[in-house]
């Protein structure tokens, strides 16, 4: 069972049209299925059980979401090594075209075509890319990386970054390498994925710091994560416009409506989950996506 009632009255409840989930994930299906076995066998790189709980196909989940009220989803692939950018991206494009309410996704690694296509990808009117360092291995500020970094801080194209050391640490994850990027880009708009989780505070201060940085709360605040130092919640509050609602749906082990009772609860108030679940995202990327130039 899915439960959209429960999700959807917890929005109704807040007066909001529906969710913006700047996180959730949808590939095509062989990378798809080949990303599930790895959670399934619980490997090194997720270090626990974590039954997924959305199994359906893409298109069964597209409905789910529907269901929910997610009136905006990102796809956010993610390369886990060179040369396979393009078949997501492409294959992101089409998703695109055929769920117009989802953020046009796109990915890209340290190789040497990536300035390139990020640059082409971003003139066609793509919203989103993602990059994943606990996943891909390599470094935020690689010289392959550095004009891509360019074109997105130049256009205000945002990238969420997993850079964090969570669920389990390699060499290239942690704050510092972020910290680098952004001293070169000061005006690039990241959004750190799971508040950066579980080096918060640090991730917190790149936010606090950097005018364009921004914090997803994707799976924080639930049983099943990291916990939330308590300490921090203040400093949360005062970055409001900064945060926004992800889930990672499909590839959860808890019901959607689980990361929203985790929002509530940490208990900032209705204005700040107006602005976290729906409002922020909102003001990044637009109610729906803008016609391609
Ligand atoms: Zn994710």
């Amino acid at each position: 069972m899915t439960d959209p009632a429960e999700t959807r009255a917890f929005w109704q409840g807040l007066g909001l049209p529906g969710l913006f989930d700047v996180h959730t994930h949808f590939l095509p299906p062989p990378i798809q299925r080949a990303v599930w076995a790895v959670f399934d066998a619980a490997g090194p790189k997720i270090g626990r059980e974590w039954p997924i709980r959305y199994r359906q196909s893409h298109q069964e989940r597209v409905e789910i979401l529907r269901s929910f009220g997610v009136r905006r989803f990102s796809t956010l692939p993610y390369a886990h090594k060179p040369g396979v950018a393009t078949y997501l991206n492409d294959w992101a494009r089409e998703f695109a075209a055929d769920v117009p309410e989802s953020l046009w996704s796109a990915t890209f690694y340290p190789e040497p075509e990536a300035a390139a296509y990020v640059a082409s990808l971003v003139d066609e009117g793509v919203e989103v890319f993602k990059v994943h360092v606990q996943v891909g291995e390599f470094e935020l500020d690689h010289p392959l990386l550095d004009e891509a970094w360019g074109v997105l801080s130049d256009t205000g194209t945002p990238v969420v970054v997993h850079a964090g050391s969570g669920p389990v640490g390699n060499a290239f994850t942690g704050p510092e390498p972020m910290r680098r990027v952004l001293e070169r880009h000061p005006r690039l708009p990241a959004i750190i994925a799971h508040l950066g989780a579980p080096e918060f505070a640090e991730f917190l201060d790149l936010a606090e710091t950097y005018e364009r940085v921004r914090l997803d709360t994707t799976m924080v605040f639930t049983d099943f994560f990291f916990p939330f130092p308590s300490d921090l919640v203040p400093r949360l509050a005062d970055l409001q416009p900064k945060v926004l609602l992800g889930s990672d749906f499909p590839t959860i082990p808890y019901p959607y409506v689980h990361q929203l009772e985790g929002l509530a609860r940490l208990d900032l108030g209705d204005d700040w989950l107006r602005a976290v679940c729906w409002n922020n995202g909102v003001g990044l990327f637009g109610e729906r996506r803008m016609p391609s130039h």
